[in-house]
């Protein structure tokens, strides 16, 4: 009767672990060495001590894994809206190239810190592309452009972005007066910290209406726009192509021809795919009439996001603008697969994309919430303190004496560096 049993029970774990690995084979999960699963299945007999061998993980560690010559990453760094909340940032899409070219797409708000945690020197991070100037794709930028700076990037920020059907309403216009913004903080740094990452935005404009036109193209990667339909005149969508991969990035718009036929057999196409209509009215509060203006008009709903994909027929399709909830992501899913049944991510943040001829692997990435800086990739330029703007003498009059409690930390850093600082 035992024996029985437990030769039952040994031939159901068999069997659920054959599923098991092949659930995790089928979902592009497998590792580089057999895995777990796989070894319980390997071995005759039990081992008779625990393993003390790694195991391939099957999530994403930034700054743990080489990129091979013809392997793009993508890492989901915002899928949200504008309305912050904290389990995601609003739209911003980092692109990762096997010949080292770094890009951002959109950099929404509350994507740097997403970006932080990717931990890649901010040197390199300096090519940002906006689809548009609503603040859910570019409410982050005075973040990264400071932040960036102070931790490494010293070089200015390039940003490539749509004019406007007038000028007022076009990325050089935004990003002169984000500049202007910023001048209390830029003039604070002055004579203290590298003032290069601090230069003004290096803005390229290009024509919202070019269709499939070239906006960049250097070391072997080509970036395209074209026009999409938002809100008012002016978004736009990006198509890049590298060493044979197309990667497409589409911002806001209502479906348009344009996507459906320049996207076309991409490797991997971003669309979005906004939240559900009744979603819309029940959860944000919206009217029934601004709900399927919005959801419907303004943006793509999930089934027309489908419609289009099914037109694009990608190898990976990629929906994002919507809140990923436990109660939200089955409905959206379903609603997509009224009209698309093809390979389909639905984003959510810290999503990773391995993209190759051969595989598209798709996986989470567990990041550190300790992260500092990476290190600068370039030795930093000592700051000219002449440049330094001074207080008034009303204002430094007012300093309480610290003298004697700071001085030890001074002569501590002077005797460890070999130098001679002074306090001011
Ligand atoms: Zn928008
Ligand atoms: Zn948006």
């Amino acid at each position: 009767m035992i024996t029985t049993k437990r030769v039952l029970i040994v031939a159901s774990i068999a069997f659920m672990a054959v599923m098991l690995y092949q659930w995790g084979h089928l979902d592009g999960r497998e590792g580089k060495s057999s895995g777990l699963i796989g070894e319980l299945i390997a071995a005759e007999s039990p081992p008779k001590v625990s393993p003390v061998k790694t195991r391939a993980r099957d999530f994403y560690a930034p700054n743990s894994e080489d990129l091979r010559p013809d392997e793009m990453r993508l890492i989901a760094c915002g899928t949200g809206m504008p309305t912050a909340r904290p389990k995601q940032a609003a739209s911003c899409w980092l692109l990762e190239l096997g010949n080292g070219d770094k890009f951002i797409f959109d950099v929404g708000t509350g994507s740097a810190e997403r970006i932080a945690a990717m931990q890649i020197p901010y040197n390199y991070l300096d090519k940002v592309f906006l689809s548009h100037l609503h603040t859910d794709h570019f409410g982050d930028l005075d973040a990264l452009f400071v932040g960036g700076a102070l931790a490494g990037r010293q070089k200015p920020l390039r940003v490539w972005g749509p004019k406007g059907d007038t000028p007022e309403r076009g990325t050089k216009y935004a990003l002169d007066h984000l500049f202007k913004a910023l001048t209390w903080d830029i003039a604070g740094r002055a004579g203290i910290t590298d003032p290069r990452g601090y230069q003004p935005f290096e803005v390229t404009e290009f024509d919202y209406k070019g269709v499939n036109k070239i906006i960049y193209q250097e070391n072997g990667v080509t970036i395209r726009s074209i026009p999409a339909i938002h809100s008012l005149d002016g978004p736009v969508s990006f198509i890049v192509e590298w060493n044979g991969l197309k990667f497409v990035f589409g911002g806001d718009t209502y479906p348009n021809k344009w996507y459906a036929k320049y996207a076309k057999d991409a490797d991997l196409a971003i669309h979005e795919c906004f939240v559900a209509v009744p979603d819309l009215i029940t959860k944000f509060k919206f009217t029934p009439q601004g709900a399927l203006a919005v959801g419907t008009q303004i943006h793509t709903a999930p089934e027309a996001f489908g419609k289009m994909m099914s037109l694009v027929k990608p190898r990976m399709a990629v929906a994002y603008h919507f809140f990923k909830d436990f109660d939200t992501t089955g409905p959206i899913n379903d609603r997509i697969r009224t009209t698309y049944d093809g390979p389909l991510s639905l984003a959510e943040d810290y999503m990773v994309w391995n993209i190759t001829k051969d595989d598209i692997r798709v996986r989470m990435a567990i990041y550190d919430e300790d992260v500092w800086p990476p290190p600068a990739t370039e030795k930093p330029q000592l700051p000219d303190p002449s440049a330094r703007i001074p207080y008034s003498k009303f204002i430094v009059g007012g300093k309480s004496d610290m003298k004697d409690v700071i001085q030890p930390t001074y002569d501590e850093i002077n005797k460890k560096y070999g130098l001679s600082e002074k306090q001011d």
